[in-house]
C-alpha cells in the first residue's frame, strides 16, 4: 500500500483519553491494572491510549479531568467510582457535567435484584442507587457485579464518554463483550485495523524476531506491523495492519510464522499454555497425571485452572520427601541414595510411577532445587529435572532456572507443560 493512503488511515485512528479514578490507586493500596489491561485490549482493535490520568475520587478532580480530556479526545474512558458507596461519585459528577438527569432504569434494577437472588443473599436497598442512570445513556449490564457501565455522547463536544466499574472481574468481560462491539458501531473509524496475536513458548524474544522478521520483509513493506511482548517463558508476536484491505497480509504473515517457528507457537489470542495443553488433550482423548516435588502442586493447580480439566487430569501427587516419592510413586530407594532426589533417574521414575498409578496416558514430573539454599557445585540452585512419560516412552530433561521460588515454579511448570505439548503434537503428526 502506498504511503499516503496509510497515512490517511492513521489520521482517522481512534485516540483515547483514559481516566482511572480512585484514591486507592494513588495511595499505593491497589495497582492500577486497568491502565495496562485497557491499553492492551484497545491495541487489538487499533485504538490508541494517547493520554492516561489517575485521579482522586473527588468531584473537583473528576470535573477538571473530564473538562480537559473530553475536549481533546473523541473517546474518554473512566474506570471506578460507579458503586453504591458514598465514595462512588463518578455517575453523579458526570450527570452534572453533562447536564443530564438521573432516572431509574428498570432493566438495570432487575439485573441488580437478580444478581442478589442468584447468590441467595439479601439485597441492601442502597445498592439500587446504581440503577439510576443518565437519561439517554447506553447501558452495559454488569453480569459479574451490580454497577452498570455507561456510555454518553456529549451533546456539544460530540465526544463519547464510557464509564466502567472498578473491579477487574466486572470490567474485563464488560469491556470485551459489550463495550468493544458498541464502540465499533459508533466509531467505525478504527475498523480498518486487523490484528492477530500468536503466542510462543520456549524461544527468547530476540531469537523469535531474528527468525521471522527477515522473512516477513515484503509484507512489512506492504503495511504489516510486527510487535513483540515477552513475558516469563513466553513471547507474543503481534501481527497487524491498519489498512482495511490488510487482513490478507496479516493472514499471510500468520501462515509464514507458523512455517518458520511452528512448534513454538502454542496458541492464537488470549490463551494460556495450560489451556492450550488441556484443550489439546481433550481433542486427542488423552489423560494426564502429575508427580511434583519442587513445584509443590503448582503444575496441578495450573492444569485445574482450565475449564474442562476434569476430562483429562486424573490426579497429582505432591511428593516433597524421599519417603513419599518411594511410597506414592514407587521410586527406588537405592536410586534415590545413589543419584539423589534431583536427578534424571528419579524424575523418570516419578513420571512413570504416577502414570502407572493413575493409568493416565501421560505422567509429568518435576524435581529440583528451588533455592535460595541447598545448591552444590555439582547441583546448583535452580537445577531441575523434569520428565514426561507417555505411550511411546519417557522424555527426561533438565534446566537451570535461577529465579525466586515463585518464578521458579512458574518457569518449571511452563517447561514441563511445553514438553508434554510437543510430545502430543509429535504423537499426532507422527
Ligand atoms: P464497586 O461497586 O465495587 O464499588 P466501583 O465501580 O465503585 O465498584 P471502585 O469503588 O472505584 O469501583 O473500585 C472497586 C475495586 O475495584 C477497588 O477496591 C479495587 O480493588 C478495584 N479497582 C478499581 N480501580 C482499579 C484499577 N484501576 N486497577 C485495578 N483494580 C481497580
Ligand atoms: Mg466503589
Amino acid at each position: 500500500m502506498p504511503g499516503p493512503a496509510r497515512l490517511d488511515v492513521r489520521i482517522k485512528q481512534v485516540k483515547i483519553g483514559l481516566i482511572n479514578i480512585g484514591n486507592e490507586l494513588l495511595n499505593g493500596q491497589t495497582l492500577n491494572s486497568h491502565h495496562q489491561w485497557i491499553a492492551r485490549e484497545s491495541t487489538l482493535h487499533g485504538w490508541v491510549i494517547d493520554h492516561q490520568q489517575t485521579i482522586m475520587d473527588t468531584a473537583e478532580a473528576i470535573l477538571t479531568s473530564l473538562e480537559s480530556t473530553l475536549n481533546q479526545y473523541q473517546l474518554v474512558i473512566t474506570t471506578g467510582g460507579l458503586g453504591p458507596t458514598s465514595d462512588d461519585i463518578t455517575r453523579d459528577v458526570v450527570a452534572r457535567f453533562f447536564n443530564m438527569e438521573l432516572e431509574p432504569d428498570p432493566v438495570v434494577e432487575t439485573s441488580i435484584r437478580e444478581y442478589f437472588s442468584r447468590r441467595q443473599r439479601p439485597m441492601p436497598e442502597s445498592v439500587l442507587i446504581q440503577a439510576q442512570v443518565p437519561v439517554g445513556a447506553e447501558v452495559f449490564i454488569n453480569r459479574n457485579g451490580t454497577a452498570p457501565g455507561l456510555a454518553l455522547r456529549h451533546p456539544k463536544i460530540n465526544s463519547w464518554l464510557v464509564m466502567l466499574p472498578g473491579p477487574p472481574r466486572e470490567l474485563h468481560p464488560m469491556f470485551r463483550d459489550q463495550v468493544v462491539p458498541f464502540l465499533q458501531k459508533v466509531m467505525p473509524s478504527g475498523s480498518g485495523y486487523v490484528c492477530r496475536v500468536l503466542r510462543t513458548v520456549g524461544v527468547g524474544e530476540s531469537r523469535v524476531q531474528e527468525q521471522i522478521e527477515g522473512k516477513l520483509a515484503d509484507l512489512i513493506s506492504h503495511g504489516l506491523e510486527i510487535g513483540y511482548c515477552a513475558r516469563t517463558g513466553e513471547v507474543d508476536v503481534r501481527l497487524a495492519t491498519r489498512d482495511s484491505a490488510g487482513s490478507a497480509i496479516v493472514d499471510q504473515a500468520v501462515a509464514r510464522v507458523h512455517e518458520i517457528i511452528g512448534p513454538a507457537v502454542f496458541a492464537e489470542g488470549e490463551v494460556s499454555l495450560e489451556r492450550a495443553v488441556v484443550e489439546m488433550l481433550i481433542r486427542n482423548g488423552a489423560t494426564v497425571s502429575t508427580a511434583e516435588s519442587c513445584t509443590g502442586g503448582f503444575l496441578a493447580n495450573r492444569l485445574t485452572n482450565v475449564p474442562g480439566a476434569s476430562d483429562v487430569f486424573l490426579g497429582g501427587a505432591v511428593t516433597y520427601s524421599n519417603k513419599e516419592k518411594i511410597r506414592q510413586l514407587g521410586v527406588s530407594s537405592e536410586d534415590l541414595e545413589t543419584h539423589g532426589a534431583v536427578s534424571e533417574t528419579v524424575a523418570r521414575q516419578m513420571a512413570e510411577g504416577v502414570r502407572r498409578a493413575t493409568g493416565s496416558d501421560y505422567g509429568l514430573s518435576t524435581t529440583g532445587i528451588a533455592g535460595p539454599s541447598g545448591g552444590t557445585d555439582e547441583k546448583p540452585v535452580g537445577l531441575v529435572f523434569m520428565a514426561v512419560a507417555g505411550p511411546d516412552g519417557t522424555e527426561v530433561f533438565h534446566r537451570i532456572n535461577t529465579f525466586d521460588r515463585e518464578t521458579f515454579k512458574f518457569v518449571t511448570t511452563q517447561q514441563v507443560l511445553d514438553c508434554l505439548r510437543l510430545m502430543v503434537v509429535n504423537a499426532v503428526s507422527g
